[in-house]
């Protein structure tokens, strides 16, 4: 198979971990820098220009778009959705997923359990958000953030009043969110792959800590989960239609709570927690649905 994996740079983890993974079973893996891909948009014959030249055709593509760049990134991954080309990943599951407030009504609508969300426009309805939730402590989430920055914690009624007054009068969108208590800066990520979770690690923030991303000083370790957790994860990317996807769950004391769905999940701090090959298991997957093509 012809692989081309969108990612910014060869170096990264992630990207060099899958180019090992598809050469190890006998693959060309090609990186492209999605960025530098210019797209000629005409009837018949969609293609691909990268520094001036087509690039020749690929049978599978993995998409690793960042987060500062889903629309441009989107737009390639169309481009070869448009050539035919089998992409693990689609456009539109990326793009839903990257929008975190609807992932979380997409995932609702599916009946997949949640921290109660609230959102609202009009400054009017500041305390109405704050009801919704069920009051302080809540945490508050900027709808644009990455990687733990921009998420909250309000304690009282009167620190989240004013929290949210400041992001609505700066014109910051924001979500209101029921604050896990019970989750004790503890969170559990899932890397699913087709149907199956692959591997799977808790993170424990750094003491006094209520975030447990690893970028916040959060604490990977492997972790056993629950038939519940596990089908919960697989249940949410397929919500989202992701076939690769890291779903972060939060154990509180109604069961699994998704957070989020990621479709470019990192794959350094999960294959290092629990030693499972997991670009290899991308791979894998790729096999069996061009097989199944
Ligand atoms: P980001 O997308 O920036 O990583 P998250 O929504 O994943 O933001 O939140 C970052 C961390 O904050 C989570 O990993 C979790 O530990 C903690 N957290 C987020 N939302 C809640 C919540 N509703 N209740 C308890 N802890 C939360």
């Amino acid at each position: 198979m012809k692989i081309a994996i969108l990612s910014r740079k060869a170096s990264l983890y992630s990207t060099r971990r899958l180019v090992e993974a598809g050469e190890q079973r006998g693959h060309t893996v090609r990186v492209v820098d999605y960025l530098r891909c210019c797209m000629s948009i005409a009837s018949h014959s969609p293609s691909v220009m990268y520094s001036g030249e087509p690039l020749e055709r690929f049978d599978a593509v993995i998409p690793r778009i960042g987060a500062s760049h889903t629309d441009y990134g989107t737009a390639v991954v169309r481009q070869f959705e448009m050539m035919d080309v089998c992409v693990v990943n689609s456009s539109i599951a990326i793009s839903k997923s990257r929008d975190k407030l609807r992932c979380l009504q997409i995932l609702a609508h599916k009946g997949i359990g949640l921290p109660v969300t609230s959102f609202a426009h009009s400054p009017k309805d500041i305390d109405n958000l704050i009801k919704m939730v069920g009051g302080a402590p809540l945490v508050i989430k900027l709808l644009e953030g990455t990687q733990g920055i921009g998420v909250m914690l309000a304690e009282s009624h009167q620190s989240a009043k004013s929290a949210i007054e400041a992001f609505k009068g700066a014109k910051v969108p924001i979500l209101v969110q029921e604050y896990i208590t019970e989750a004790k800066g503890m969170d559990i990520r899932c890397l699913v792959v087709g149907n199956k979770v692959v591997a799977a690690m808790k993170r424990q923030g750094a003491p006094g800590e209520f975030r447990s991303n690893l970028h916040r000083g959060g604490q990977p370790a492997a972790i056993k989960l629950t038939p519940e957790e596990r089908s919960t994860a697989i249940r949410a990317a397929k919500a989202m239609g992701l076939s690769v996807a890291g779903v972060d769950l939060l154990r509180s004391h109604h069961g699994a709570c998704v957070m989020e769905v990621n479709s470019s999940p990192g794959l350094e701090g999960i294959e290092s927690a629990t030693g499972v090959d997991v670009a290899g298991k991308v791979i894998e997957f790729i096999e069996k649905s061009l097989l199944d093509m």
